[in-house]
Parts: C-alpha cells; sequence; structure tokens
C-alpha cells in the first residue's frame, strides 16, 4: 500500500469551527493513520476582512479541548503570527505569479462582479478582457489565469484518477487579487506545495478548487503537485439540506462548549449526525 509522508487540516479562521470542520478534521485523522503520513496544521490567514484574532484563537481551543494534536504547524496565536501567517510568504507568492505572467498565462481584468453577471446568464468569467491587454500594473484589476475551457484536467484521488473539466465558475480564475494579494487558489496550492503535502482532504465542495490549483500547478517549472492525492469527503449537511457554514452558530464547537458539552458528547453528537453504528467519543474511536 501507497503511505504518503504529508497531509494537513487546513481550517479559515473566518468563524468559529463547527462540527462539518471536526468531520473533516477525523477524516484526516483516519486517513493518516491509515497511510502513515504525518499532519500539518496550516492556517490560511489571508483574507484579512473575514479573519479575525478570536476565531484563530478559537481553532488552538478547539484542537486543545477535543484532544486533536498534529505533527507540523503553529502552537499558538503567537507561534502562527511570527512564522507561519501567509504574510511570510508574499515573496514566495510574487515569484510566483511572475512566472506565470513570464509564460504569458495571466491577463489583467478590470471587470466587476457586476459586470461579470450580466455577461453570464450564470455569472460565469466569458474570457472578456484575455484580448483586451490592460497593463498589469493598473491599479484595482485582477490578473486572471486563462484556463482551458475544452480539454479535461486529471486528478489523482485515493480510488484512482478523475478527468473533469475545470467548472464554469472558476473559468480564468483569479491568481492575483484586485488589492494586488494572492488569490485563494494561488495561496492555497503554493502554501501545499511549499510544505511538502502530498494528500489533501478536503470537502466535495472544493473538487472545483482542486481542478483549478492542480492547473495552475502544472504550468509551474517546478511541478510536483501532479503526486498530490485527493480526498474529497461529503459535506455534512444542515436540517435545510444546506451546507454546515461558520456563519450556523448552533454547530459551533464553541456554542456546543459554552453550553457545558464535554469532549465525549461532541464527539457523541457528530457521530449520531453522520449516523454511526458505534458510538465515537474520541478523535481515535472514528
Ligand atoms: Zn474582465
Amino acid at each position: 500500500m501507497e503511505n504518503f509522508k504529508l497531509t494537513r487540516i487546513a481550517p479559515t479562521p473566518s468563524g468559529f469551527l463547527h462540527l462539518g470542520n471536526l468531520y473533516s478534521f477525523l477524516i484526516t485523522y483516519a486517513l493518516s493513520r491509515k497511510f502513515n503520513s504525518k499532519i500539518l496544521l496550516r492556517i490560511d490567514d489571508l483574507d484579512l476582512e473575514r479573519v479575525k484574532k478570536k476565531y484563530i484563537q478559537d481553532i488552538f481551543d478547539t484542537l486543545d479541548f477535543l484532544e486533536i494534536g498534529y505533527d507540523m504547524g503553529p502552537k499558538n496565536v503567537k507561534d502562527f503570527k511570527q512564522n507561519f501567517s501567509v504574510y511570510h510568504r508574499m515573496d514566495l507568492y510574487q515569484n510566483i505569479l511572475e512566472e506565470l505572467i513570464e509564460k504569458n498565462l495571466l491577463f489583467a481584468c478590470d471587470c466587476s462582479r457586476n459586470k461579470i453577471a450580466k455577461m453570464h446568464p450564470r455569472g460565469f468569467y466569458t474570457g472578456y478582457c484575455q484580448t483586451r491587454n490592460l497593463p498589469f500594473e493598473y491599479q484595482e484589476t485582477n490578473l486572471r489565469i486563462k484556463t482551458p475551457v475544452q480539454n479535461e484536467l486529471t486528478i489523482k484521488t485515493l480510488t484512482g484518477c478523475l478527468s473533469h473539466k475545470i467548472p464554469g465558475i472558476l473559468r480564468d480564475f483569479v491568481a492575483r487579487k484586485k488589492d494586488g494579494s494572492p488569490s485563494f487558489q494561488l495561496q492555497s496550492v503554493i502554501d501545499d506545495l511549499h510544505y511538502g503535502v502530498d494528500l489533501i482532504v478536503r470537502g466535495r465542495d472544493l473538487f472545483g478548487s482542486s481542478l483549478a490549483q492542480t492547473f495552475l500547478a502544472s504550468q509551474l517549472g517546478e511541478n510536483n503537485f501532479s503526486h498530490i492525492t485527493f480526498h474529497h469527503h461529503d459535506l455534512i449537511m444542515s436540517k435545510k439540506n444546506k451546507k454546515l457554514s461558520k456563519s450556523a452558530g448552533d454547530t459551533s464547537i464553541q456554542f456546543l462548549r459554552k453550553n457545558g458539552k464535554k469532549k465525549e458528547d461532541i464527539f457523541l453528537l457528530l457521530g449520531k449526525i453522520l449516523g454511526l453504528k458505534e458510538e465515537i467519543k474520541s478523535i481515535d474511536d472514528f
């Protein structure tokens, strides 16, 4: 059986951790045990408007409370800020952007969200600015990467290779945002490459991102993203059949803790939601 070196848990600190995050952690843990891989805690604090210090603190508090350990990554908020924040890797992202520009893969786009929504019935980007040759330095422009429209991309998963086109919503996805910072897609893939992650566990809702990121990495000179294996797990749905979100306060671990739930209660609750036959009371029971 193939083993992996490193997988990761990568919560976004734009809300309190909820049962959906815990489910993703459980699957990541089970797979790391199965494949003898280490686990990296990777926190993406790029989006300053949504990222809050209390949410970063909540990640450490929740992992501690639930006794979920990891092998690499920050130990606390201070360690995170000093050694792991994405802001320490801005030069790295910039170098990648320059490499993509040199290879003539990026184009500048000044379309507003409104304009894009009006140009396509489903709000997909139409490639409108691809031939407009707007200058890259121009303020308030996104840099987009030209994505293949017809070709399928292949990614490796635990159950074999999957080939798929990049979904329309990610056509010519943004690599550098209007404020000059890297996009989520670029930052996420570059960080995984940077840390040497070779097994990515994430929800099915990010399948399109896996394709987009694989495409981006395949355009880089040093491409080892093709060695990465993905596992896309189902999502826990709320009663209204919506994906659990961080705004859904009543499923946040913090809310449950404040209402007197113990570690065991939270695992039992998750097991019940998942319809597991056997009770789980800790991460090792899963
Ligand atoms: Zn445009």
